[in-house]
């Protein structure tokens, strides 16, 4: 029986329609005999709610416990336009907001970014809670499984790094199990987590779900994953900003990570390689059109890559010299890199000079902070921000003169194929 792996993204369980919407795709898949796993990530922008109602509790507890109440109110309301007995599942819903609530009430000196997995990593639980419940209700045949049972990690907060032979091992025991019992059934669970030495929640970081299924999909030797997207598949622009973007039907794995790590939303990072390592094919499809083809990657070379754009939002620009006015030598970088990995600081671009470096880093005041504090003794730092890092693949003149406009780039870095430009956001 040939397994695929479903990875079904906020978007496409934004609300009730959209779940009817996906067990319409499951459906369909199983009638041809497909046997299934759904990995499923948290409804429309429930992380960023999430993020934004710890950063609000911080500050203002009954401000943040308000905000998370509404998050409740609007699963529920999906609840209700859903199901025929939305009880249970009101239920579930609410225990999870207990257990957030919980969660925030924490022991004080807790890690932020502990606290921060514990928390954000709900918003999966409570999408999968909801789309078990319908399938409950439709009489499709699946399993939920707690994904932190399956993919096992190290507790490195928010990035989890993946400990693969347990994985792999939880992966195939649990496979086994679950189709033993019902060859048909469906082994439903959540993106975005993992399972820390203890069990707790550790999730893989922004935009992770996809990972989460490439995993799945190398531990379960899955035949493909389908990362089902509101849009028909990879292109070679942002397709809702730029309306003459052309859709890709064939990449490589190296053409797509190179677009994901340049920026392009189309998957994380991480996904390529475990699908890379075991050659499994990725396919990215519209939900909405589930007949189109979309774009397959796998690991026959494309034919020639058309000149692509990926533009990056929310970057700052770190400049970076001695403090004594030195020139800036191997031991001092080394320095400067230490301390952004023990930051976690995700540069994105650098250039350096005799006297300066500038790193394009992701805006996120939290490790910023801790990096500008790590290097202040020995060294200046000119922080910009409010950024965006534009890429081009193969550049034309025209993308390129367009996409900059007056703009002067703050950072250039080129060779014969890529052109990278660091420049104030538009908007
Ligand atoms: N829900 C998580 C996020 O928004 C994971 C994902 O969507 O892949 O980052
Ligand atoms: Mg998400």
């Amino acid at each position: 029986m040939k397994l695929r792996v479903f990875k079904f993204g906020g978007a496409s369980v934004r609300d009730a329609e959209g779940i009817r919407n996906i067990t319409k795709i499951v459906r369909n898949a199983l009638q041809q005999g497909t046997r299934l796993a759904c990995v499923v990530s948290a409804t429309g922008k429930t992380t960023n709610a999430l993020e934004h109602i710890l950063k609000t509790w911080l500050k203002a507890p009954e401000a943040g416990l308000r905000a998370l109440q509404e998050l409740a109110a609007h699963h529920v309301q999906i609840a209700r336009d859903l199901l025929k007995d939305p009880a249970p599942a009101i239920r579930e819903i609410e225990s999870i907001q207990e257990r957030i609530a919980q969660g925030l009430a924490h022991p004080s000196g807790v890690l932020f970014d502990a606290l921060y997995d514990q928390v954000v990593s709900e918003g999966e639980r409570m999408a999968t809670a909801l789309v078990s419940a319908y399938w409950q209700s439709e009489a499709l045949p699946h399993s939920l499984l707690d994904a932190r049972q399956l993919i096992r990690t190290n507790p490195t907060w928010r990035e989890g790094e993946v400990l693969w032979e347990p994985t792999r091992e939880a992966l195939r025991a649990s496979g086994a199990r679950l189709w033993e019992q019902n060859p048909g059934q469906v082994l439903l669970t959540q993106g975005f987590i993992g399972g820390g030495p203890h069990g707790e929640s550790v999730t893989l970081g922004r935009e992770g779900s996809d990972y989460s299924a490439a995993l799945i999909a190398a531990g379960l030797e899955a035949e493909d994953v389908v990362i089902w997207k509101d849009v028909a598949g990879v292109y070679n622009a942002d397709p809702k900003v730029h309306p003459g973007a052309v859709l890709f039907s064939r990449l490589s794995y190296d053409d797509a990570l190179e677009l994901a790590c340049y920026g392009a939303t189309i998957i994380h990072p991480k996904t390529i390689f475990p699908l890379k390592s075991s050659g499994i094919p990725l396919l990215v499809k519209s939900f909405q059109y589930p007949e189109a083809p979309g774009t397959r990657i796998d690991n026959n070379r494309t034919l020639a890559l058309v000149p692509a754009l990926i533009q990056k939002p929310r970057q700052a620009l770190l400049q970076i010299r001695t403090k004594n006015g030195e020139f800036l030598n191997e031991n001092h970088l080394a320095t400067i890199f230490q301390c952004a990995r023990q930051s976690r600081l995700k540069v994105n671009a650098l250039h350096h000079t005799a006297l300066e470096i500038n790193l394009c880093v992701e805006d996120d005041l939290h490790h910023i902070d801790e990096f500008l504090k790590a290097l202040a003794m020995d060294f200046s730092i000119t922080t910009r921000r409010k950024l965006e890092l534009i890429t081009l693949i193969h550049p034309s003149p025209t993308l390129t003169e367009n996409v900059l406009g007056s703009r002067k780039p703050l950072l250039e870095q080129s060779n014969h194929r890529v052109m990278r430009f660091v420049a104030e956001a538009v908007n």
